[in-house]
């Protein structure tokens, strides 16, 4: 093996979380993984130590400038026992898309998947194998270099944190409310709309808080120029069935090039969908509606995977979509996409990666 990292042991393990109650990300396992990045030494010192907070100086850039971004995938408990991660060399390789646009400097794509490995190893423990539950894993980079002139750092963190977590939606697969936000934007084509950035989700927030006060869970973005043509949801990318046509908005710089996003193309595609990635107004989503044809809509992310909507406001439209219950295209990707995550499904894509 080429990566094989030095692994100092928790002298002091903690008490696991109930597995008939996990939420989302609260919970966090006994170890991680972190390796540093300086100038003239590249990446140097990967290890996994005890979970422990992280000391940094109060000059550090990402404190001010937010030089971070972060990913997220999941290690499953399969139903023969074993222990396997979805498509782990997308986010290597999706990371490395978001340091070029952060000016973060690139990861080697192999050590990254031999450390999610070799850190979810070490846990296995911790992961939990009750239905629609999973260990989280959250790798991020954060500059550290103490120096306040607003410049690309010279020092960094990357720092892999496991979480074992229930569903996303504390009511798994009921159909969610979102609300069409046509005041704020998330993003425009040259800005940071396809990196995962801690910075994109700062600015959202705002809209997040407002819909949420309306009594919505999500919002469902619109392009950031003439807030007409639907982009993503939250955490997530957006499927709309319009008709028999299923339609998720094109990678054009604004939206997050989603792993299961991908997945889902291409699994429907396989399955003989017709699936379209192509500018769809709002309008055309509402006379849909009229027209009784907007059949079903879904988020797809690794935290739900499929996240069904039962709701969709726009101005003062309410959309009711599909008696508000889950629809056959979003049951069926979840039932293959998870399936195939957890190994009772079989993988004839070569998406899933073992750990033991
Ligand atoms: C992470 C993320 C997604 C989903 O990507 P997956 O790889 O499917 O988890 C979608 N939109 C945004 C904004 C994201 O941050």
């Amino acid at each position: 093996m080429k990566y094989e990292f030095p692994v100092t042991r928790t002298t002091n393990p903690k008490a696991k979380p109930d597995p008939n109650n996990l939420p989302f990300g609260k919970f966090f396992t006994d170890h991680m993984f972190i390796i540093e990045y300086d100038e003239g030494q590249g990446w140097h010192d990967g290890r996994i130590v005890p979970y422990a907070p992280v000391e940094l100086d109060p000059a550090a850039v990402v404190f001010h400038y937010g030089q971070e971004m972060f990913e997220g995938l999941k290690a499953y408990r399969t139903v023969s026992g074993g222990v396997q991660l979805f498509r782990p060399d997308m986010n290597a390789k999706r990371t490395n898309n978001t340091n070029d646009r952060l000016c973060i400097p690139a990861v080697d794509e192999e050590m990254y998947v031999e450390a999610v490995k070799q850190i979810v190893k070490v846990d296995a423990d911790w992961i939990p194998d009750k239905k629609d539950t999973s260990l989280y894993i959250r790798p991020f980079i954060i500059a550290t270099e103490p120096t306040l002139g607003i410049h690309v750092s010279r020092s960094y963190k990357f720092i892999i944190i496991l979480s074992p977590s229930g569903p996303y939606y504390a009511n798994g697969l009921e159909p969610t409310k979102l609300y069409v936000e046509d005041k704020y934007v998330r993003a425009t084509a040259g800005g940071t709309g396809e990196a995962k950035c801690g910075g994109n989700y700062a600015a959202s927030l705002k809209a997040q808080v407002v819909a949420a006060e309306a009594g919505y869970d999500q919002i469902l973005w619109l392009d950031g120029v003439e807030r007409k043509y639907v982009e993503e949801v939250g955490t997530s990318n957006a499927f709309f069935v319009i008709g028999d046509e299923v339609v998720t908005a094109p990678l054009e710089g604004t939206i997050l090039p989603g792993i299961t996003r991908n997945s889902c193309i291409q699994v429907l595609k396989d399955n003989g969908y017709k699936v379209s990635e192509r500018r769809m107004s709002i309008d055309e989503v509402v006379e849909a509606y009229n027209k009784g044809m907007f059949n079903e809509m879904f988020a797809s992310g690794t935290a739900a995977i499929i996240s069904p909507v039962g709701t969709l406001k726009y101005k003062d439209t309410v959309m009711s979509i599909n008696g508000g219950k889950i629809g056959p295209v979003a049951q069926f990707l979840y039932d293959t996409i998870y399936g195939i995550q957890t190994g009772a499904v079989e993988d004839t894509y070569g998406w899933t990666v073992p750990v033991e």
